[in-house]
């Protein structure tokens, strides 16, 4: 009786440390004054303390770096715009269309741990790509934000790049669903960033990656019974558009 208690109480603890954690997906943004992508859907994803702020780049036709996650939005094609027609968008809550610069800025303005989950959107030629990730990584440098940023992309060749040009402690995960955990690995790969319905399809996958000692974040989790899965699941990460009612779940409050 006491063995069956005390491995109750192990357990317990355990599931306790493997809560996963919380990134909101293009900030946190279904709520008053934000919108998708906007600094004020950063500073609202900072304000409910979550793991991370997830956000969108392009890179524009003259080189410029936006944040924003539709590759046409209000009429704007990111890839073949310019930096200066894609910064005039006006978001849903009265923000400019971010610059990378001006959310980077935003980030090291703002105090505490919120990580930065910046995803490099796939561009049309892997020589773009390169040079997209090349100006990504010096931007990262000059606001200082290498130790608080793990970088995600569907384009394993853009996560290849990233890893050459980052130091080894910046994390990448894949986005695309399709790479086993070994292969991964064999990346140099922090893991994978999957769709959670690639994850219930691959059970085994989250296993897997912990014994090869990668971590496994899922998008995009919205719905209450999918949350109580994926962390009976043993996930290291949720990406959500509902960062606080994922909070409410983790507390055992839904
Ligand atoms: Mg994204």
């Amino acid at each position: 009786m006491k063995i069956a208690a005390f491995l109750t109480a192990a357990l317990i603890g355990l599931s306790a440390v493997a809560q996963p954690k919380i990134v909101a997906h293009r900030g946190h943004w279904r709520t008053a004054g934000s919108a998708q992508n906007s600094i004020a859907s950063w500073h609202k994803a900072d304000s409910v303390g979550v793991y991370g702020a997830e956000m969108d780049v392009w890179m524009n036709a003259d080189g410029g770096l936006v944040v924003n996650h539709d590759q046409t939005f209000k009429g704007v094609n990111m890839v073949n715009a310019k930096f200066a027609e894609s910064t005039a968008v006006i978001l849903d809550n009265g923000e400019n269309l971010p610059s990378l610069d001006k959310y980077l800025a935003t980030v090291a303005a703002t105090p505490g741990n919120t990580r930065l989950v910046l995803e490099m959107k796939s561009l049309p030629t892997l020589e773009r790509e390169d040079i997209a990730v090349a100006k990504i990584v010096d931007a990262l440098k000059y606001y200082r934000l290498l130790d608080r940023t793990d970088i995600i992309a569907f384009s394993i060749n853009a996560c290849l790049e990233f890893k050459k040009q980052l130091p080894p402690y910046v994390p990448v995960y894949y986005l695309d669903g399709d790479l086993a955990p070994k292969k991964l690995k064999a990346l140099g790969l922090a893991g994978a960033d999957y769709h959670y319905n690639v994850i219930y399809k691959n059970p085994e996958w989250v296993k897997q990656a912990h014994d090869l000692g990668l971590k496994v974040n899922v998008w995009t989790v919205d719905k209450i019974e999918d949350m109580k899965k994926l962390i009976d699941m043993g996930v290291d990460f949720i990406t959500t558009n509902e960062p606080e009612l994922l909070k409410d779940v983790l507390a055992g409050k839904k």
